[in-house]
């Protein structure tokens, strides 16, 4: 049995830049808090708590320690409380994820109606509502137009970064028409859909998929059901102590994936895992 690890798989630019800040900050011997997860991995997680890195909440985030603002971003009014209070603030944010900020500043002061296609309260959609005062319309998946949207106003449309492509190509193709004055904006990662076309072909050359991802990950879950409609043999773990050895009967190859938010240690961990296993 050959457990074959996926040459793509790994960390995206956005989170290994996010963990290299913390990193550097950490071995200086700086102190360094987060408010929320940093990523959404708790093995990931854990191991930056050993390097000092500690978890607040709102409360704690603008007084004590430097603060490093997630890939997720943080609302405008987060950097007014944080500068009011005299809290340092090293800011990771995701440079896909200032782009998406910076358009919707820009379509708010301009007095366009914003609408996000994504998850009303994943952090990034708030940090995004959060530079236009609130008053985005957030739409998801087969879900019914708004009535609070007004055609008649000029309007801005953009995505959470990890949003699905065929998500955000049903919002255009029903705003398009309906809304004469309509501003589309991809704001969709490009590592993410390079990922799932990757992922497909990976999936389709192994016999059986192991997909290794944290449970509360937005970009886990899609690539997961991504990976299991290319591999209906695709089994999701978290870590090496959920693997089942009957998924391994009659075959003499796995391959091994995961998400942006998935440690390449991770992966490696799960690889031996399987082949240990399956020579027991
Ligand atoms: S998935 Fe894309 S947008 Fe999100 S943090 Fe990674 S690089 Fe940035």
């Amino acid at each position: 049995m050959k457990a074959v690890i996926d040459p793509r798989a790994g960390f995206c630019g956005g989170v290994k830049r996010a963990i290299h800040v913390a990193e550097d900050v950490l071995a200086r011997g700086g102190s360094l808090a987060v408010k929320g997860e940093l990523i959404h991995n708790r093995l990931e997680m854990e191991r930056l708590g050993r390097l000092g890195l500690e978890i607040v909440d709102e409360a704690q985030a603008t007084g004590g320690k430097p603060i490093l603002v997630r890939t997720h971003g943080e609302e405008a009014a987060f950097f007014e409380r944080a500068a009011a209070s005299g809290a340092e603030v090293v800011d990771a944010t995701c440079p896909k994820v200032l782009r998406s900020q910076k358009v919707i500043r820009r379509a708010h002061e301009e007095g366009r109606q914003i609408v996000i296609v994504g998850h009303v309260n994943h952090p990034e959609v708030v940090a995004l509502q959060g530079h236009c005062d609130g008053r985005a319309l957030v739409v998801k998946r087969e879900e019914q137009i708004p009535a609070a949207l007004d055609p008649s106003q000029p309007t801005l449309l953009i995505a959470q970064t990890t949003v699905a492509p065929e998500v955000f190509v049903d919002w255009q193709e029903r705003l398009t028409g309906l809304i004469p004055d309509l501003q589309i904006f991809d704001s969709r990662c490009s590592f993410v859909t390079r990922r799932q076309q990757e992922l497909v072909t990976f999936a389709a050359e192994h016999p059986a998929i192991v997909f290794v991802g944290g449970r509360n990950s937005s970009n886990t879950a899609l690539l997961y059901n991504v990976c299991r409609q290319a591999n209906p043999r695709t089994y999701f773990v978290e870590n090496e102590t959920e693997l089942d050895p009957a998924w391994f009967k009659s075959i003499d190859r796995v391959g091994i994936s995961g998400s942006a938010s998935t440690p390449m240690w991770l992966l490696q961990k799960v690889a031996e895992a399987v082949e240990t296993l399956v020579a027991a």
